[in-house]
């Protein structure tokens, strides 16, 4: 009877013992509970942040915008303050000459190179009729140009522009006939997708030439921007600084064009 008397009591102070445990464990094991609880929920987040390092992740499908400026007609009695503004900005960029036999335009050929630009070739003499003439005239130009560039500065170009663009109507042979020849000598042509519209030299306000490119160039990831290098746009250069802020607000970093450039 004793026996039993102590062994009901130690079973009640053994119950009391559990029942204490557990209202004391049960905040702990609700906190518990609802860290489980929210720890199941997370996984698809984490998933989605893990997936952006991944192989087939976001790094593909974030597009990086870039804005590559190509100055055309050049070499001016503006490019070196266009270049002194270009190192100052940090910014690389791309210029289509023609042929100038001057020392102040030679020094320019060099500098572009120099200082990290591309030099890309435009033509030799930029009249329409006799480059466009025929394909004999447009080859010939076009080799006089390379071949000039090459001994002042080393460089053999490999980008052009077409006078006017590809879609000019001046060409009096085909397209196709001066597509094959660049091929042939391992040249690439670049038209544009933003212009400045500033190659008619009407000196337009910097704030006006600005709109015209973003109007365009901001529709685009890749953005290839037209401006010209002439004596008469120096509206063109005073817009340069501005327009290279605006596109760094709006996300672009700037390169040069190459032969290699992907644009799509
Ligand atoms: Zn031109």
């Amino acid at each position: 009877m004793r026996r039993d008397r102590k062994n009901w009591g130690r079973r009640a102070v053994l119950w009391l013992g559990l029942c204490l445990a557990g209202c004391l464990y049960a905040p702990y094991a609700r906190e518990a509970e609802g860290r489980f609880l929210r720890a199941m929920e997370q996984p698809a987040e984490i998933t989605d942040v893990m997936g952006e390092g991944t192989a087939d992740g976001d790094e593909e499908t974030v597009t990086q915008k870039v804005a590559y400026l190509t100055f055309d007609d050049g070499p001016s009695t503006h490019s070196g303050e266009l270049l002194d503004i270009l190192k100052e900005e940090n910014v690389k960029a791309t210029f289509f000459v023609v042929g100038k036999e001057d020392e102040e335009s030679r020094e320019i050929y060099k500098r572009i190179v120099r200082e990290g630009h591309s030099l890309g070739l435009h033509s030799y003499s930029h009249v329409y009729k006799e480059i466009y003439s025929s394909a004999d005239n447009f080859q010939a130009d076009l080799w006089k140009l390379k071949t000039y560039l090459y001994h002042i500065t080393g460089v053999s170009c490999d980008i052009y522009r077409f006078p006017g663009g590809s879609s000019t109507t001046q060409m009096k042979f085909p397209l196709e006939e001066g597509e094959k020849f660049l091929e042939e000598k391992g040249i690439r042509y670049f038209d544009w997708n933003a212009t400045a519209e500033d190659a008619v030299c009407v000196q337009s306000a910097p704030g006006v030439i600005m709109k015209r490119v973003l109007k365009d160039a901001l529709k685009h990831d890749k953005t290839v921007i037209l401006m010209h290098d002439l004596n008469c746009c120096k509206t063109t250069l005073n817009a340069v600084r501005p327009l290279i802020a605006r596109l760094r607000k709006e996300g672009y970093t700037f390169d040069r064009l190459t032969r290699d450039t992907i644009l799509e």
